[in-house]
């Protein structure tokens, strides 16, 4: 059985301090027992850190609508059955199962917050600057925060494939970003800033070598990223190499991704080169104005009473009110086609 006492001996180990707010990502599993599970691993975080913030995804959240913007990564009108599926945001909502055990005790924690994006929320504790920096333009915007005020990143027993701040850095470097939409009680919204996959993320752990420290928990290593220079070797890496961090595996944001930065290097040549009629090509956006996210107090979150008059909501998205809150079994969630899911955080073998 591990203790609260070997974990907080570790984070110490790996560098955390009262002055440093932690992002954590972990697979409690591979950690082996832990005596109180992870309600004792957030104590031992919170004993020695600033504040600790999680990342509590909602994919089932997600709809596939019958049309949409070029160059997105998706194919629209195919999600009947994930539409039929999915649920409207609440404030209360679990993260996903394959968020893992930690982020849940984050969330269920008596004093953290929430920031209420329908798909890419985070819950936090003595983090609250953070959690309202997020707007449904920069939901990764709590990042940003965390780093300027020399968080850290904490991986347990995982790695960087699971790193959410990694996409923060992919748009700090102008990389492109995907709309999404997600199924709320006001209707379906629009989703931009929606981050690429994140399964190539490992291979520049070179990158931030120098500035991680490691220790040991049980079967797991944990490992601390200081935030500020790695976003800073991230970015610039990815300028300099547009198609860094993407993987292999054919998914179809990084082939988006590659795709544009073909097309974009073509038109380069052909200016180079001085010819004319060359077509222009898209190119990221500047974000446009953004629209605050509001963070709930735990206070409101239970007043919040499930609205029963749901507005109209686009009539190209199938939906099915009654479906709500399905008590949809795990077994189910698992088989049923998101196709996009093993692209996220996900923590792979966690149950506890
Ligand atoms: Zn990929």
């Amino acid at each position: 059985m591990i203790s609260f006492r070997e974990f907080v001996q570790a984070f110490r180990q790996a560098g955390l301090s009262s002055e440093h707010p932690v992002i954590v990502h972990a697979s409690l599993s591979s950690v082996g027992e832990i005596r109180g599970g992870a309600e004792t691993v957030l104590g031992a975080l919170l004993s020695i850190s600033r504040g600790v913030l999680a990342p509590t995804f909602t994919y089932k959240t997600m709809i596939v609508p019958e049309v949409g913007p070029e160059h997105n990564a998706m194919q629209y009108g195919t999600g009947k059955d994930q539409n039929r599926m999915a649920e409207f945001f609440r404030p209360d909502m679990p993260s996903d199962p394959l968020m893992g055990a930690l982020p849940e005790a984050v969330r269920c924690h008596p004093n953290a917050h929430r920031s209420n994006h329908p798909i890419l929320s985070f819950a936090g504790i003595n983090l609250d600057d953070a959690l309202q920096a997020q707007t449904i333009e920069d939901p990764f915007a709590p990042i940003g925060v965390l780093a300027a005020q020399g968080g850290l990143v904490l991986l347990i027993g995982v790695d960087h494939t699971v790193n959410t701040s990694l996409h923060y850095a992919e748009r700090l470097a102008g990389r492109k970003q995907f709309v999404r939409w997600a199924l709320t009680p006001q209707g379906v919204r629009e989703c931009p800033g929606f981050s690429g996959c994140s399964d190539g993320f490992e291979q520049a752990a070179v990158e931030w070598a120098p500035f991680t420290r490691v220790a040991q928990v049980g079967g797991a290593a944990v490992r601390a990223i200081p935030l500020a220079p790695m976003l800073e070797a991230i970015t610039s890496m990815i300028r300099r190499q547009p198609l860094a961090l993407l993987c292999s595996k054919g998914a179809e944001r990084c082939e988006e991704v590659a795709r544009q930065e073909a097309a974009r290097q073509e038109v380069a040549g052909l200016e180079v080169a001085g010819a004319a009629g060359a077509t222009p090509v898209e190119t990221p956006t500047a974000a446009p104005e953004t629209q605050a996210v509001e963070m709930l107090e735990p206070k409101e979150m239970a007043d919040m009473a499930p609205a029963d008059d749901m507005p109209e909501i686009d009539e190209n998205i199938e939906q099915d009110p009654a479906a709500e809150t399905p008590p949809a079994s795990k077994e189910a969630r698992k088989t049923r086609p998101l196709p996009e899911l093993h692209d996220y955080d996900e923590t792979p073998g966690e149950s506890n």
